[in-house]
């Protein structure tokens, strides 16, 4: 049998950046990533991937300071396709609520500067935001580990089991790994059933989320828009050539393996009406997008707990997994001790 010191479940953007942590903390420690399809294509591969500096909450906050100067670090050290984007947030009106939420709130801006602001509305610029090709993210930090990192692809983790001491992950390829450290780090698959009775207690949900594609070409410097009021945001993608609007989803408890990956017709009519209220003139172009869903918490901040000793979740974001996901994983090594057992009795590594 395979032995790890820490195996992470989960090879989406979270893994990725909680195998990256753990291996600067702790970097004689074995580390896995299971992933059962391929590494980035679960939500993280649908994502829109925008990071902008806001919190509603002081951890939020906080983490989306942290994660801001992560990913700036990472995106030249890795050469990541991470691309900064001058934003625009609107408002129809309470400015204290806007610069208590927004991290690097500049002046209050002509309105006019963004192609799609509702009369009456005011606007603000928005320092730090950028948008990311998130599956190459995931997949780019991953290989800069690779050395140190084993990545089983195409495997399922099937069971979980506890004896006290380790955690034995049994494999869809039939193989079984014993880890004394585990991470869970599904996304959306919070109800997989090696698992669903230990993270039921946190109360998680899966909602829909929908992002549509508008057929216009940005200009360059074209700014993301933020329509603070609707958490809705209208985004240039520059290299792709085409607009993307995303808007509140309202369709909760989906599952991920029977969304599909197709638009139904009402997600483009809810897109146009959402899109109506603050760029009329846009509407007929929007005629596609992209769908997925992911995990949301109660108390609408990312979750890092333990469910059981040296196991622990990471993740439901509510739709900031990209963003938050350098924060996230620090949370998450800080909950794990990796030291050594003792350097007289390594564990054996995965054979070949
Ligand atoms: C359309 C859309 C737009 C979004 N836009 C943004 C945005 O602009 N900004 C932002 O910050 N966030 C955004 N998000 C949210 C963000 O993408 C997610 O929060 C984030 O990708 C979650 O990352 P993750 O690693 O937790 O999950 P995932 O990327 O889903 O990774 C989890 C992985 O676990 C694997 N897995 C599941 N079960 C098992 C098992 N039993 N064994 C082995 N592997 C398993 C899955 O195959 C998957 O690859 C968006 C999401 C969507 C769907």
């Amino acid at each position: 049998m395979d032995r790890v010191d820490l195996a992470i479940v989960g090879g989406g953007v979270i893994g990725a950046l909680i195998a990256r942590e753990a291996v600067a903390a702790f970097p004689d420690a074995t580390v896995a990533v299971l992933e059962r399809g391929l590494i980035g294509q679960g939500a993280s591969g649908r994502s829109a991937g925008v990071h902008f500096p806001r919190g509603t909450t002081e951890r939020v906050r906080s983490m989306s300071e942290h994660s801001q100067w992560v990913w700036e670090h990472l995106a030249a050290e890795l050469d990541l396709p991470i691309r900064a984007v001058g934003a625009t947030v609107v408002a129809a009106g309470d400015a204290d609520a806007v610069s208590a939420t927004y991290l690097r709130l500049g002046d209050e801006s002509a309105p006019a500067r963004g192609r799609a602001v509702p009369p009456g509305s005011r606007a603000w610029d928005l320092d730090g935001c950028h948008y990311a090709d998130v599956r190459a993210v995931a997949e780019r930090v991953l290989a800069g580990l690779r050395d140190r990192v084993t990545v089983w692809e195409g495997t399922e983790v099937t069971d979980l089991s506890f004896d006290g001491e380790h955690h034995r992950l049994a494999l869809g390829p039939g193989q079984e790994l014993l880890a004394r450290r585990a991470v869970l780090a599904p996304g959306p698959w919070i109800a997989h059933p090696a698992w669903a009775g230990l993270v039921a207690p946190l109360g998680l949900r899966v909602k829909k989320v929908v992002a549509a594609h508008l057929e216009e070409i940005p200009a360059p410097g074209d700014p993301l828009v933020v329509f603070h009021d609707e958490d809705a945001f209208l985004l240039p993608l520059h290299e792709r050539g085409h607009y993307l609007f995303s808007y509140t989803c309202n369709r909760w408890d989906v599952t991920p393996d029977d969304i599909g990956l197709g638009l139904e017709p009402s997600d483009l009519d809810d897109a146009r009406a959402a899109l109506g209220r603050f760029a009329p003139g846009l509407v007929a172009r929007c005629t596609s997008g992209r769908v997925f869903c992911d995990a949301y918490s109660l108390h609408r901040e990312p979750v890092v707990a333990e469910l059981l000793p040296g196991l622990v979740f990471a993740g439901a974001a509510n739709g900031s997994g990209y963003r938050l996901a350098p924060a996230i994983a620090a949370e998450t090594v800080a909950a794990l001790d990796l030291t050594p057992i003792g350097a007289t009795s390594p564990l054996p590594q995965r054979q070949a």
